[in-house]
């Protein structure tokens, strides 16, 4: 490339800062876990997401497209990763738990008949994936409403145009460390730290078309 300039080299995605110490979400997600969910598994989808870009810019730039579909199934994972966890951190939280109220917990009542058959939906849909993904609740634009979906990997399986409100990480790099197979555990537990004033802000947010 003959026309690179200093801003093309920088980075597009940066690891987010977390709003609580590592500890904080103690007992339901040991320190350990966060520490290395945030700094080394999160941190690497961040770089991979601008590794990819870069390399997709040097394909252009040379004309050399033979590695294209490797570049953008690079791209769609890292990326994807980098959304989910950066939204996953900000929905929990050491204050949250509970129910949600107000305009999202009668979206929940009309499109689940209720928190508790939704949370039954979402604990489920995250036990039963098979391999490594995600219990997505999310937005649907064009009925209106909220459903879950079981995404695989970061990038497979949701429809497109949804807009995620609440993922749940169901990877085994998310529990194992502390509930070793027991993966329903963690999924039952992190109920206790959901942030549903952040999980409402978002709906609002993904149904004003945001994303
Ligand atoms: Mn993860």
């Amino acid at each position: 490339m003959t026309t690179s300039n200093a801003n093309e080299t920088e980075a597009v995605y940066h690891l987010p800062d977390l709003r609580y110490d590592y500890n904080a979400l103690e007992p339901q997600i040991s320190a350990r876990i966060m520490e290395l969910h945030h700094s080394k598994h999160h941190a690497a989808y961040v770089a991979g997401a601008n590794r990819a870009l870069e390399a997709l810019r040097g394909a252009r730039g040379s004309g050399d497209f033979s590695t294209l579909s490797m570049l953008e199934k690079n791209l769609a994972f890292n990326l994807s990763g980098h959304v989910l966890h950066s939204l996953f951190w900000d929905c929990l939280s050491p204050g949250g738990g509970g129910e949600p109220t107000g305009w999202i917990a009668e979206q929940l009542d009309a499109d689940f008949g209720g928190f508790s058959p939704f949370r039954e939906h979402m604990i489920e849909a995250a036990s039963t994936i098979q391999g490594s993904g995600w219990a997505l609740a999310s937005w649907e634009p064009t009925s209106q409403r909220i459903v879950i979906e079981q995404a695989y990997d970061h990038q497979g399986n949701h429809g497109q145009g949804t807009v995620p409100i609440l993922p749940i990480d169901a990877w085994e790099h998310a529990y194992y460390l502390q509930y070793e197979n027991d993966k329903r555990s963690f999924f039952e537990a992190i109920w206790a730290i959901v942030d549903w004033p952040r999980v409402a802000a978002r709906l609002d947010q993904a149904s004003l078309g945001a994303t």
